[in-house]
């Protein structure tokens, strides 16, 4: 085998297969580091490191630069994540309970320097910690204009990074920033969302304390064995389904916005697995049973817990009926017959950062 056909066997740790290209929010441009997660007092340790990144997350939403939030509906402008020093953190930290820290890996930027990332999560941010008197020096430029705000001003950092930072949903962020930083987005996002949601062991009720660097929760009570808590994730199956001359059946759900149409997706039932899932919500929503399916991908969607995963289906036959309730309408398209209804806005496209893009993208042979 030549070294070209051995680099094209190399795929991404996110790719099963090469049919669609990376997809954002998928995290894998860090290394998880799992095993550092139970380390007593890490969270600290790293935050007096210089070179430790830390990210803000709130309700779901992350931290931008003071004027990006702006940004979220134009085409083609970068985005990124404001990142503050995380020794002025530790304080508020150790004094606000409310305020949450998740671990979410390191980076390596070279030999033998790497750079830990942890997002800190102060949806349940209450009380006020003072800044230490230095605390404004060198206080990264995220905070854009007002970085200069002298911290007699009575306001922690926190506090003034939640005034003058924006905040962006994940959705109008990943759109448009680095794949590191989608994923580093993604993963904060979706246990800020998970610690907001779940307060207390859904076995005994008792609290739950955060553990595992953020990863996981432990129920208080001792009877219960203080039995560790992991985020759920709902696992949806979505799919391209092709006819016999390669049409792409598209629908419009009732659910969604006027002239938008995507492909077929649904959640996985208890006790069903992936591939009858995809069957059987293409049979209910428009009637079109499916032979062969072939895996595409996946995707979280932490909107809030759910995990895509992609198939494309070959039907085999093109009646459609429409169920009428999720299904309003549901269509065959060449490939000439949809981009003539995208440019004609007949049809709306699935947005930039969806996997529904990709899929159709994949189907299209080009971008949309
Ligand atoms: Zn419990």
């Amino acid at each position: 085998m030549s070294s070209s056909d051995t680099s094209s066997t190399l795929f991404s740790p996110l790719a099963l297969t090469q049919a669609l290209p990376f997809l954002p929010l998928s995290q894998a441009k860090v290394d998880y580091r799992v095993d550092l997660r139970s380390e007593e007092g890490l969270i600290d340790t790293l935050l007096r490191k210089a070179s430790t990144r830390v990210m803000l997350v709130n309700k779901g939403k992350v931290a931008v630069p003071h004027g990006q939030g702006d940004l979220v509906d134009y085409e083609s402008v970068h985005m990124r994540l404001a990142f503050l020093p995380g020794e002025y953190l530790s304080g508020a930290l150790a004094e606000n309970p409310g305020i949450l820290a998740f671990f979410l890996g390191q980076e390596s930027a070279g030999p033998g320097q790497v750079h830990d990332y942890i997002a800190i999560d102060i949806s349940n941010a209450h009380q006020d910690t003072p800044l230490p008197d230095a605390a404004h020096v060198g206080a990264d430029d995220a905070f854009g204009p007002e970085r200069d705000t002298p911290v007699a001003t009575g306001l922690t950092m926190l506090e003034r990074a939640e005034r003058q930072l924006d905040w962006v949903s994940l959705r109008g962020f990943a759109p448009h920033c680095s794949a590191l930083e989608a994923g580093l987005a993604t993963s904060a996002s979706t246990l800020s969302m998970w610690h907001i949601s779940q307060r207390h062991c859904p076995r005994c009720g008792a609290r739950t304390q955060t553990a595992l660097a953020g990863w996981g929760q432990r129920c208080s009570n001792a009877e219960d064995g203080k039995r560790v808590l992991f985020p759920r994730i709902e696992p949806a199956v979505i799919t391209a389904t092709v006819d016999s001359r390669d049409r792409l059946l598209l629908q419009h759900n009732t659910a969604w916005a006027e002239h938008f149409y995507s492909v077929s997706a649904g959640f996985v039932e208890a006790g069903e697995n992936l591939e009858h899932a995809a069957r059987r919500e293409s049979a209910e929503e428009t009637g079109i049973i499916i032979g062969d399916l072939k895996y595409l991908g996946s995707q979280p969607w932490p909107f809030p817990s759910s995990l895509m995963v992609a198939f494309k289906g070959q039907a085999l036959g093109t009646r459609i009926e429409v169920d009428g309730e999720e299904t309003e309408d549901a269509v065959w398209v060449t490939r000439e017959e949809y981009m003539h209804a995208l440019a004609s806005e007949s049809m709306l496209a699935p947005g930039k950062a969806t996997i529904a893009r990709y899929m159709i993208e994949e189907w299209l042979g080009h971008e949309i």
